[in-house]
């Protein structure tokens, strides 16, 4: 049996999207840039891939940017607010500690030009609030740029009261929208969200293609230079099999949402019940409002990717917050910021369900997951000083 539960890292293409996408490759192969037939039929197609995307956001055409993914729209998003803030003085940037680093390392960028990074505290449960926004926006904020929900623990942000705040204040506001888009309902005017990014392959479309949707009258600043593609703000052949394919995956995604979460918060809501039976547990973010799909928990006294790759053993792809990367040791900065201890953050599991997970799938990661815990438990010498009290519990 093959379980896969790694939704937050990717997901599976989805027919709708394969189907949406097979023209484009032998019949809609055109340059939507050039005038003859072929190309114009093409851009035909572009334009309602846009149409598509923009009525599932609920905000226009014009105000879609296609861009290589989600990473490419947080750094375009990020360093157009800051070339328009550095023009007004503005120097000021607000975040939180447990963004993407596709946020965080742009943001490391311009604060080695001279910003000014504030990264507000996510408390325990990994949230943020209106008011603690409220209260840190200063006259020379540029830009406030939170994540909509977090992509290895799940809480969801009160994106609407943030985006009011903001509105409220003039100061223009972001969100990383990757992790919530086609999984939550998004309403950009509704939410005041100034600009918003989302990338195909986390909703069931493909990789290496996503959004910036950005308010109408917001100057974007270009990542890449070149043609005049996506109104002189982002050059580059439009990859048409790649938009056309998000956009049939969005639009599945979004109509499909109730039912979808639905289903998918009953698997998780058992997962959760189940694996937090285990000893020395802890479930990660917020129990409530937290992503429909998302189950994030830490085994004290093992190693999340000792699990990781017994759970492969045993057909079930998973996930831990601890990537390492490259032999860097260090555990997750998401754990981190909601205050796990180092050694506690080693030991996560991230399962991410999607509408395909099915409850004879969920039964079976219960039965193996304890034992493999149990199992690593038995061989770990930091689990013999817990057991013989050399060392104290932290869970
Ligand atoms: C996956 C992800 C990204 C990056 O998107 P890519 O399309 O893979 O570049 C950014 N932010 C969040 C929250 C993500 O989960």
């Amino acid at each position: 049996m093959t379980v896969y539960m790694d939704n937050a890292a990717t997901t599976r293409v989805s027919d709708t999207a394969v189907r949406a996408m097979l023209p484009c490759f032998q019949n809609l192969y055109g340059n939507p840039s050039s005038l003859h037939t072929i190309g114009q039929e093409a851009a035909k197609a572009l334009l309602s891939a846009r149409e598509t995307v923009a009525a599932c956001l609920g905000c226009s055409f014009k105000e879609i940017t296609f861009t290589s993914g989600g990473s490419e729209a947080d750094n375009q998003a990020i360093i157009s607010a800051a070339r328009i803030g550095a023009r007004k003085g503005k120097k000021h940037i607000l975040s939180t500690a447990f963004e993407h680093h596709a946020v965080l390392h742009t943001l490391r960028r311009l604060e080695k030009e001279g910003f000014e990074i504030q990264l507000l505290d996510v408390g325990s449960m990994g949230t943020v609030t209106a008011e603690q926004v409220a209260k840190a926006i200063r006259p020379d904020t540029a830009l406030v740029t939170i994540m909509y929900a977090n992509n290895e623990i799940g809480s969801v942000m009160p994106i609407a009261e943030i985006g009011a705040v903001c509105r409220e204040k003039g100061v223009l506001f972001h969100t990383d929208a990757v992790q919530a888009a086609g999984h939550l309902h998004i309403n950009v005017r509704e939410q005041n969200i100034d600009m918003l990014s989302l990338s195909g392959h986390k909703f069931h479309g493909p990789k290496g293609v996503g959004v910036l949707y950005t308010r109408q009258g917001i100057p974007l600043t270009n990542i890449i230079e070149g043609g005049a593609q996506e109104r002189g703000k982002r050059a580059g052949t439009e990859n048409i099999p790649g938009i056309v394919g998000m956009a049939a995956a969005l639009r599945e995604a979004c109509d499909r949402i109730d039912e979808t979460t639905e289903k998918v918060t009953a698997l998780r809501d058992k997962l959760i019940a189940g694996l937090s039976q285990i000893p020395h547990s802890v479930l990660n973010g917020d129990p409530v409002h937290r992503l429909p799909g998302n189950v994030n928990l830490c085994f004290e006294g093992i190693e999340g990717e000792s699990l990781l790759l017994l759970l492969d053993q045993k057909g079930i792809c998973a996930s831990s917050g601890s990537a390492c990367t490259s032999g860097s040791l260090d555990p997750s900065h998401v754990l981190l910021a909601i205050g796990r201890p180092h050694e506690v953050a080693h030991g996560s599991l991230r399962l991410s369900l999607c509408e395909d997970n099915s409850p004879e799938e969920v039964e079976y990661v219960l039965r193996e997951v304890p034992r493999i815990v149990e199992y690593l438990r038995a061989m770990s010498p930091v689990w013999k000083d817990l057991m013989n009290g050399k060392r104290k519990f932290m869970l």
